[in-house]
């Protein structure tokens, strides 16, 4: 096992006979003349020492590399991501962050996101989520259709600060790049305009990083969740509230459906359980396809109705006959799911739920437990193509 710099080894041996862990030989590793990952190990190394940042000024890194691990599943294959669909995703969580947060004790607080006074791409969020929530948007999924030249605003805003500094900064650790995640050619300050006149407004993935964030990504998500609710919660100087915070920034894993919306679930499943086909009784609950642990998304294609098969297959992965009746529902029911996502007013994302399924099962590893109906399991094989 290899340290890095700074990390101190065990001094001892490990009580119950665990290997200590050796030395850190300088002449292992070379920072800056590091042009592609060296391994897994480092990988996770540098992608913890981000999170944990203990001198964070803004939620920004955080929120970039949210946008990555997003990216990767989104953009399978991709070699080389636009910064505009970096600062899509890092706008699109920053937007429902805006409101306004009603602590315990009943005060209202605009939640700080920033250590520092201004932050044009977080007051360009906000705007563009007051002139959304006056246009009668519920989601920047809406504001984005219904203001589009408000949301190219804003996104302008959020591009050139994230080219000018965090896409630069997350892989600095000193003085020193160390490119952990992506190859990008700028120096910090640099302007997108400039960028996209020279056809370089893009970060590509190193050998193998994407295929990475996908299967660490339902593992990365919690603990970056947790320390920008911790960093949110230290600047606007309120309580984390056992998770109140947290749910109030990245939003529950409860799904608060309207009738219409249930109902119209259960036509499209003909009234049974989409798991295991038993009549859909007045307890039914709905269920993320995709758990909304591994990777959140409400957009109604992600939305099932089941019986006490929820609660069994909880945030389990289901195993390949369910996934080829969801891929059927995704293609042969797309007219029914975009109709009951206007009339119950929800999400609707097809193109988003069908990459992130894909991304999902195509990185699945050989022995994973799959759910198949209450209690019981198989074992994946490995990769899981979906049938679409
Ligand atoms: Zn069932």
């Amino acid at each position: 096992m290899t340290t890095v710099p700074g990390a101190r080894p065990a001094a001892t041996p490990g009580p119950i006979g665990l290997p200590v862990m050796r030395l850190w030989e300088p002449s292992r590793v070379r920072f800056g003349e590091t042009d592609r990952v060296n391994g897994t190990d480092l990988l996770t190394e540098r992608l913890l020492r981000v999170i944990d940042e203990g001198r964070r000024s803004a939620t920004y890194k955080l929120a970039l590399l949210l946008a990555l691990i997003d990216a990767a599943a989104l953009f399978p294959g991709a070699s080389t991501i636009p910064t505009r669909e970096l600062a899509a995703l890092v706008l699109a969580s920053y937007y429902p962050q805006t409101r306004i947060y009603v602590a315990n004790d009943g005060v209202e607080r605009e939640l700080r996101q920033i250590n520092t006074k201004g932050s044009p791409p977080l007051r360009a969020a906000l705007r563009l989520r007051l002139k959304g929530d006056a246009a009668g948007c519920r989601n920047i999924t809406e504001a984005k259709a219904r203001i589009p030249e408000e949301y190219a605003r804003a996104l302008d805003a959020v591009e050139d600060t994230f080219v000018r500094y965090p896409i630069p900064l997350l892989q600095k650790v000193g003085t020193t790049t160390i490119p952990f995640l992506y190859a990008m050619d700028w120096p910090e300050g640099t302007s997108v305009a400039r960028l996209r006149r020279e056809g370089r407004d893009g970060v590509s993935f190193l050998a193998g990083v994407a295929d990475r964030l996908v299967v660490l990504g339902p593992l990365l998500r919690p603990l970056v969740e947790l320390h920008w609710t911790r960093d949110v919660s230290r600047w606007t100087g309120v309580a984390t509230e056992d998770d109140r915070l947290r749910a109030h920034l990245f939003g529950t894993d409860r799904v608060a459906m309207s009738r219409v919306l249930r109902s119209g679930l259960a036509d499209l499943q003909d009234g049974a359980c989409f798991y295991c086909g038993d009549r859909l009784s007045s307890v039914t609950q709905v269920d993320h396809f995709l758990a909304w642990s591994r990777w959140p998304n409400d957009a109604v294609e992600n939305l099932v109705l089941a019986d006490t098969c929820n609660g069994s297959k909880s945030n389990h992965l289901a195993a390949s006959e369910h996934l080829a009746r969801w891929s059927q529902r995704l293609v042969g029911r797309s007219e029914g799911l975009a109709d009951l996502a206007a009339s119950a007013r929800w999400v609707t994302d097809p193109t988003r739920s069908r990459a992130l399924i894909r991304s999902t099962y195509e990185h699945v590893p050989a022995g994973t437990p799959l759910w198949v109906s209450r209690g019981i399991f198989v074992a994946a094989e490995g990769p899981i193509a979906i049938p679409l």
